[in-house]
């Protein structure tokens, strides 16, 4: 399976700080295998039309980084999966633990979130993981189950989902989940999809403090196909050395 390398740009950069990004990766990523690698970018919102103009035919996807699970309406501040496709936009990220914890997202909010987003064809990466308290209680696997099972209640088994696991602990403060870690939690990760009916080819990506010293033996690790890297994902030398390391 190719290595699936996304790039979650939180709240940095401005429409032309994303072209800007866009112009040197174009000049810089051409030696990323095609056959090895895919390329997925989650600008904010408001650079997405960056993202759609400077991406086209360039054979990296993009996508946002939350939706609402409407499509229009009295919804002050959201974002609609339909306007992000409408710009070609392949993806949309659902649950990642800053919008958990900061703006009080459910596993239900989630997953009415990514039948929109599947429902349109689109692909929902789902974002799961423990808080350090979580795992020093012995309850990391528990809450992993209980995450996919609250949100996937919905998801269509038939269509394209990514997960990413990102122990919370380990987003943004440079402490990397040690590889015995990523290792049982990924294969937790593979066994629960299989009994849930999911695909064994749903793509199963780690995040946390992701960079290119550690890259490249997380990347050997079964079941990971790939990384969700913040941080290192928003200079194009450091994230291109990342998807080099584990491609
Ligand atoms: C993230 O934002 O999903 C993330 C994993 O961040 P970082 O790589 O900075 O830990």
């Amino acid at each position: 399976m190719k290595k699936l390398f996304a790039a979650n740009w939180k709240l940095h950069k401005t429409p032309a700080e994303t072209r800007a990004f866009f112009k040197a990766w174009k000049d810089k990523a051409g030696s990323l295998s095609a056959d090895r690698a895919q390329v997925v970018f989650f600008p904010t919102a408001i650079c997405l039309e960056a993202a759609s103009q400077e991406l086209a035919d360039a054979g990296f996807e993009w996508g946002a980084q939350n939706c609402y699970f409407e499509d229009k309406g009295a919804f002050t501040g959201e974002t609609s999966a339909q306007a992000v496709q409408s710009l070609g936009g392949r993806w949309i990220l659902i649950g990642h633990s800053e919008r958990r914890s900061i703006f009080g997202e459910t596993d239900e909010l989630c997953a009415k979130k990514i039948k929109k987003v599947q429902d349109l064809g689109l692909t929902p990466m789902f974002c799961i993981g423990e808080t350090l308290q979580e795992r020093e209680s012995g309850k990391t696997f528990d809450v992993l189950k209980d995450q996919l099972i609250k949100g996937l209640a919905h998801a269509d088994k038939t269509k394209p989902l990514a997960i990413a696991y990102e122990p919370v602990w380990a987003i943004g403060t440079g402490k990397v989940a040690g590889p015995e870690q990523v290792q049982e939690a990924h294969q937790f990760l593979f066994e629960q999809i299989k009994s849930m009916g999911l695909s064994t080819a749903t793509p199963l990506l780690y995040g946390g403090s992701v960079k290119a010293d550690n890259a490249g033996a997380l990347g050997k690790i079964p079941h990971v196909d790939g990384f969700l890297v913040g941080g290192a994902s928003l200079e194009v030398d450091s994230f291109l050395a990342i998807a080099k390391a584990a491609q």
